[in-house]
């Protein structure tokens, strides 16, 4: 048996996953649909990777597993020069379409990251992956490329969910059958990842975490909102090291 060369890697997929997207793909845009939330949260993400690159203006970003471009072109809108890539063909149509609506320019690719990695490495200033760590077998993997895309010095931002009882309860039972603000079966428990262990497999991959901030969310007055609490969704700032 010939060994698997570790740019291929096209493995790290979970089929029914990206099926799952795939099936939504027509409602990326709708703001009251199922990905609403990512709707709701895109302005503080999207500042709060400002506050920590400065102006992405020039800037040259990669957005993994950009889905239908909701984080792509809220960067791309101020200034960076953004390509998104995604495995799921029917999320990147729908991204395409909008780009040509809305008249912001994002180049979608359906590679995946471990690919790109091998054929642009250390080309990106920024390196953005958010809510998709959750959905993939091999989270580590998908880290190591993302840091491999960046310069030296570049800064790689990543988001997913916590795994504890609270997180089970809030983004599991709270969000998919009490609120109902996604569709049951969206997340599973097991593959919610810990603030440690993504730092560690950050670390592994010559990554520096610089901070991490938590996105609470408060159901009476249907609002999102950055904090310390990491509980729950969360997100982290890191930089590749010189
Ligand atoms: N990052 C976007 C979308 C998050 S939804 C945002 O935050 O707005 C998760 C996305 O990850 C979906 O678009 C899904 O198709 C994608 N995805 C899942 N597994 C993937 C893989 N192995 N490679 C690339 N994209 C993947």
């Amino acid at each position: 048996m010939t060994a698997t060369p570790p740019f291929a890697a096209p493995n790290n997929v979970d089929q029914a996953e990206l099926d799952k997207f795939s099936d939504l793909a027509s409602r990326w845009w709708d703001p009251e649909s199922e990905f609403k939330p990512l709707h709701a949260i895109n302005p503080l993400r999207l500042n709060w990777i400002q506050q920590k690159v400065g102006s992405l203006s020039g800037k040259r970003i990669v957005d993994v597993g950009c889905g239908g471009g909701i984080l792509s072109e809220g960067m791309a809108q101020v200034g960076a020069s953004v390509t998104g890539i995604d495995l799921a063909e029917k999320s990147l149509k729908v991204a395409r379409l909008h780009g040509l609506e809305s008249g912001v320019q994002v180049e979608y690719q359906a590679i995946s990251v471990e690919q790109l990695a091998h054929e642009q490495p250390g080309q990106f200033d920024v390196v953005t992956c958010m809510e998709m760590l959750e959905h993939v077998p091999d989270p580590a993997a998908i880290i190591r490329a993302c840091g491999q895309l960046a310069k030296p010095q570049g800064w790689v931002f990543f988001s997913t969910l916590n795994r504890n009882p609270k997180s089970f309860l809030f983004a599991i039972i709270g969000a998919e059958y009490v609120l109902r603000l996604l569709p049951r079966g969206t997340h599973s428990y097991e593959h919610f990842i810990k603030p440690s262990e993504l730092a560690a497999s950050a670390r592994a991959a010559d990554l520096s975490v610089v901070d991490m901030a938590g996105i609470g969310y408060n159901p009476i007055i249907d609002t999102y909102k950055l904090s310390r609490d990491t509980s729950v969704n969360y997100l982290v700032a890191t930089q590749r090291n010189a």
